[in-house]
């Protein structure tokens, strides 16, 4: 039994982007929840991070000799932007190769206060660790990159949020923890050597096709938008509402990140917002593709000093010293049009992808998403759902089923859909039926479901939790027992509301 071999090639990649930290002592870490599966998935000794040892690991309690680093990061918050973010309350315990030769981070939040803690004390409740355990776990299930929980470590020590709760530590896994709030500190700093450093390591680890093309900055921009397009039609498809994508929040990875104030649609509805600091509805349901853009517009303008100026990014060009900071000059009219071209190509490429998954969901013939009437079929059907607030998970279920009329008030029009989506379905209903059955999960984490398990493990029973985290692991194969999972809150119960209270 062994404690893993950790790395920090993101520290040694660009110095300047973190701050070498250790985490708040924790005497008593209790372990409450582990995924052995991910574990021994990442070819981490599960065994061994059960045991005491394993535990003050997973609470960052690790030798002097153990490096660990604070992330620095900018990011825009609700569109304003903030030069000065980072790794408040985490750390980055190290990055591991997994047996299938890919990096991961392993990172912990809620591990104490570091130097971009600004004025929070540093700390996580037990109530939003095991919120973003289940989400992402859920997310996983569902098929939609995400950044993996391997463990929720109690502390033992209460915080003070609007009453007194558990502390707790989550530990994370991640492709790695690089933002587009990351590039933004990066490119404040003035400095093209850090910026281009900030960016071979993306490439590097997330992008390394990008390294062949005749602009690999401009190629890498273009890899995040096209892996961003997919994941957030993903998330529409699930009916999934981040609830707080400021570009701190969203990955050059292409995962889902930053679960708070997260939740599921029930009734089909592009304006919900269930956040309760998104008055705005900035973040609402249907804004977030169009917010994906906006965010990878700044990225964009982060990466626009590298960009059109060769596959070194302009390393030979000026012979000055880049490590230097100094304001950046005007960028060149090319680089700018190639760039926006990025832009517009997201839009294409969200376009596709969401009528691919939205083909899957009704069955229609594959090859067909770019057919017009299915395009039809669909702007159709989300309306139809809108109008007649009917939950976005069960129709699609019962959709699969065959039961969707009776979720329907108004049946004459939608019979006329069905004709017409009957003319363009999967000949092969064999394959039509485990396609949509694959699209279309029966188990989301019910908002309401979720706060339920999640208040009764803040009263330390953490039964619930664990009554609902099987289904959730198997979304798409209906159980007994489970009725509460597939079906919207009770009518009459008040509306939902999230909070960032973390
Ligand atoms: P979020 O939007 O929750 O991802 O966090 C935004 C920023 O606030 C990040 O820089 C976090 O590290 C920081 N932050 C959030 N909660 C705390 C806390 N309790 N203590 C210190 N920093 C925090
Ligand atoms: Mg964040």
């Amino acid at each position: 039994m062994s404690a893993p071999t950790f790395e920090q090639t993101y520290a040694a990649d660009v110095p300047e982007l973190s701050t070498a930290w250790r985490a708040a002592v924790v005497e008593e870490p209790s372990l409450l929840v582990f995924d052995d599966d991910l574990a021994t998935e990442l070819g981490l000794d599960a065994a061994w991070l059960r045991t005491p040892d394993g535990v003050r690991m997973l609470a960052g309690q690790v030798p002097e000799s153990w490096p660990t680093y604070a992330q620095a990061y900018a990011g825009h918050q609700f569109g304003s932007y903030s030069p000065v973010l980072g790794d408040g309350r985490a750390l980055l315990l190290g990055e591991f190769v997994d047996p299938a030769g890919r990096r991961h981070d392993l990172h912990l939040k809620g591990s104490g206060r570091t130097p971009y803690a600004r004025g929070g004390d540093g700390n996580a409740a037990v109530g939003p660790m095991l919120r973003e355990y289940l989400v992402s776990e859920a997310m996983d299930a569902l098929g939609i990159p995400t950044t993996r929980s391997l463990a929720v470590v109690g502390t033992g020590r209460t915080i003070m949020r609007e009453r007194p709760l558990p502390g707790a530590i989550l530990a994370r896994v991640a492709s790695s923890h690089l933002r587009v709030g990351t590039f933004q500190y990066a490119a404040s700093l003035g400095r093209l050597d850090v910026l281009r450093a900030l960016a071979d390591h993306a490439i590097d680890r997330h992008h390394p096709t990008a390294r062949e093309a005749d602009d690999p900055y401009l190629a890498l921009f273009e890899a995040v938008a096209t892996a961003q397009a997919r994941l957030v039609a993903r998330w529409m498809g699930v009916g999934f509402i981040h609830g707080v994508m400021n570009t701190d929040n969203m990955t050059i990875s292409g995962e889902t990140i930053d679960y708070g104030p997260c939740a599921f649609l029930d009734a089909h509805d592009p304006r919900a917002v269930f956040s309760s600091i998104d008055h705005g509805g900035r973040y609402a349901y249907g804004n977030q593709p169009g917010i994906a853009q906006w965010n990878l517009a700044r990225l964009g303008e982060a990466l626009l000093p590298l960009i059109g100026r060769g596959p070194g990014g302009g390393e030979d060009e000026s012979g000055e010293d880049e490590s230097t900071p100094r304001p950046w000059p005007e960028p060149a009219e090319a680089a700018v049009e190639a760039a926006t071209g990025v832009l517009a190509g997201f839009a294409e490429t969200y376009d596709a992808a969401f009528h691919e998954v939205m083909a899957a969901k009704l069955g229609v013939r594959t090859g067909a998403e770019d057919d017009p009437e299915v395009r039809t079929l669909v702007s159709d059907v989300l309306a139809l759902l809108t109008r007649e607030r009917i939950d976005h998970t069960q129709f699609f279920r019962a959709l699969t089923d065959g039961s969707a009329r009776e979720l329907v008030d108004d049946a004459a029009p939608f019979d006329v859909w069905l004709e017409r989506r009957s003319a363009l379905l999967d000949p092969d209903t064999a394959a039509r039926e485990a396609r949509m059955n694959a699209a279309n999960p029966v188990y989301i984490p019910r908002n309401h479901v979720v706060e339920d398990v999640l208040g009764a493990a803040t009263e330390g029973d953490l039964a619930p939790f664990m009554r609902v985290l099987p289904a959730l692991r198997t979304p798409f194969t209906r159980r007994d027992g489970f009725e509460d999972l597939a079906r919207p809150a009770p009518a009459g119960t008040p509306q939902h509301i999230t909070y960032c209270g973390t």
